[in-house]
């Protein structure tokens, strides 16, 4: 049985740290089945997004809602209404194997073993390089396929809406390529997606729409044509 997905719908979103400001006035919204990109440098407040989302950290003000609210604290809730986070840097559980890494993401389905069997055969075929490692202590893997081993932890959850938190980060190109391809793949079934990347040209490559956020304030909106001809985004994230 599928479910329609809602929208994301992020309104006014001030996050803080103490007296820090980390996101103000941030309005971003992912409509059903779309791939939208955050573009933003370090520090920009990327990770502070999906954190909020995730239901890992309280906004001072503002709503986040995915059919309903986002921000109230509870991250079990957030992934009961389907949404999981890939965070950045991956998290995983470098002594246990990949398929206990990928099988720990099905928690939330812990009562049904043949939908998790089923999922996790739509990883390994996403991921076909992760079959022969399945055995293997995942902190053994290259940081490539530790990545696929998070986006796929992430899928296990069964998500409608998928938070990728700079998957391409420190991969070569053409891993990059691979883990994008997925990506795209995974888009393509139907599941919305958010991806916060520095790597513009993968992920406008990619994306329908997109956001440029800078200092926890979204500056610049738009198509992936009109971001890619934009001349702040070609100087800041294109390199041209
Ligand atoms: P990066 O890719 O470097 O993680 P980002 O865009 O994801 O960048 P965030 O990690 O969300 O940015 O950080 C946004 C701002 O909030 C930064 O200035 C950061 O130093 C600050 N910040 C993040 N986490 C905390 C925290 N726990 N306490 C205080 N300040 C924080």
């Amino acid at each position: 049985m599928t479910r329609p997905n809602p929208p994301l719908e992020i309104h006014n979103l001030e996050v803080r740290y103490g007296a820090y400001t980390a996101l103000q006035h941030l309005n971003l919204t992912v409509n059903p089945g779309e791939m939208v990109v955050l573009l933003g440098a370090n520090g920009a407040g990327k990770s502070t997004l999906f954190r909020t989302l995730a239901g890992l950290q309280r906004p001072a003000n503002g709503t986040a809602s995915y059919g309903q609210s986002l921000t109230n604290g509870k991250p079990e809730q957030c992934v009961s209404l389907g949404v999981a986070l890939c965070p950045e840097g991956r998290l995983l559980f470098p002594a246990l194997s990949v398929e206990k890494n990928l099988r720990l993401g099905a928690y939330p389905h812990r009562r049904d073993s043949v939908g998790n069997e089923a999922q996790l055969k739509r990883v390994y075929a996403l991921f076909p390089d992760l079959v022969k490692k399945a055995p293997d202590a995942a902190g053994s893997l290259s940081g490539g396929q530790q990545q696929m081993v998070a986006v796929g932890r992430a899928l296990m959850a069964r998500p409608t809406l998928l938070l990728l938190d700079e998957p391409s980060l420190g991969l070569a190109p053409l891993v990059v390529e691979q883990v994008f391809g997925a990506i795209e793949q995974v888009n393509q079934s139907g599941v919305s997606v958010l991806l916060a990347e520095q790597n513009a040209y993968a992920a406008l490559a990619i994306a329908d729409r997109g956001y440029v956020l800078e200092s926890g304030q979204v500056t610049l909106e738009g198509s992936r044509a009109m971001l890619m001809n934009d001349d702040r985004v070609r100087s800041a994230y294109l390199g041209v």
